[in-house]
């Protein structure tokens, strides 16, 4: 289905961005990752994509860094003439009260998850309307459409995500392109897995009482979604089924949101 198409997915060297690249090439979309982490690790992850058939590319541009996401961006158009497919998803968390909150952390977690969708986004929009087709999919988080305690950084960066999302999809709407926010609940990713082994220490219980009571504890399905159903979910908006989705803010979040 997306044979000829080329996806850019920042922060894709592991977890959801990962899982989410998988499924474009399983459609048939060329590459490009991007992200951090072990070389050889990523030069495996990319070669795997090739085996599918596809052209993968690797982007080392940090998010937090304009200037290097305006190369990345030249570069993609260089080769592939356009990115057709554009999934905004690197993000990082930090979990702290407002008052201990590190400025620094906070500036770091406008930067990566917020700022970085404006800065790909302006960069690559003109290619796609002289193509006349695009997708724009931002990985945003139930916490773009309901708060939590000692998240403050990461809510307000996603609750700008769907505002920024919203914006695009008026401005690209009558161009053959989309913009819309994937919102999920808990995806068991490093970045989770992370939040697991902390929560376990800050409330001295064990790993699985935190799965179960506070990470959970949000969602009526108490079950974790899986990176591959994102994958999905974002090869579904990539369709003609999903031509007159734009603006949206899908929620897979095992009904954390409908309360
Ligand atoms: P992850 O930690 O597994 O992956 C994050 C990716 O971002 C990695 O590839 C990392 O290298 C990259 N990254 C971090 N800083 C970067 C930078 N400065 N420049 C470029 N890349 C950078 O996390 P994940 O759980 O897969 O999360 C991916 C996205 O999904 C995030 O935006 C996150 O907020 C969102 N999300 C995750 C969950 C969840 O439960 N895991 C839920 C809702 C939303």
């Amino acid at each position: 289905m997306l044979h000829g198409k080329t996806a850019l997915i920042t922060g894709s060297t592991s977890g959801i961005g990962l899982g989410v690249a998988r499924a474009l090439a399983e459609a048939g979309a060329n590459i490009i990752l991007n992200g951090f982490g072990d070389k050889a690790a990523i030069e495996r992850q990319r070669a795997a994509l090739e085996e599918l058939g596809v052209t993968a590319r690797y982007a080392p541009a940090d998010m937090t860094r304009p200037d290097e996401i305006a190369a990345m961006a030249e570069q993609a158009i260089a080769e592939f003439g356009a990115v057709d497919i554009l999934v905004n998803n690197a993000g990082i968390q930090h979990v702290s009260p407002i008052e201990d909150f590190p400025p620094e952390r906070w500036d770091m977690i406008i930067a990566i998850n917020l700022s970085s969708v404006f800065h790909t986004t302006r960069s690559l929009l003109p290619a796609m309307r002289t193509r006349g087709w695009g997708r724009i999919i931002n990985i945003a988080s139930a916490h773009g459409l309901v708060a939590s305690k000692f998240k403050s950084a990461y809510v307000t960066a996603k609750h700008g995500v769907l505002g920024l999302t919203k914006t695009v999809a008026l401005e690209t709407a009558g161009d053959n392109i989309t913009a819309n926010a994937i919102c999920p609940g808990y995806v068991r990713t490093p970045l989770v897995e992370n939040q697991i082994g902390d929560q376990a220490a800050a409330h001295g219980i064990s790993r699985e009482d935190v799965i179960e009571k506070v990470i959970l504890a949000p969602q009526p399905v108490k079950k974790f979604t899986e990176v591959a159903q994102i994958g999905a979910l974002a090869v579904f908006l990539c369709s003609p089924a999903a031509e007159t989705i734009t603006g949206a803010a899908l929620p897979i979040d095992g009904g954390w949101t409908a309360q």
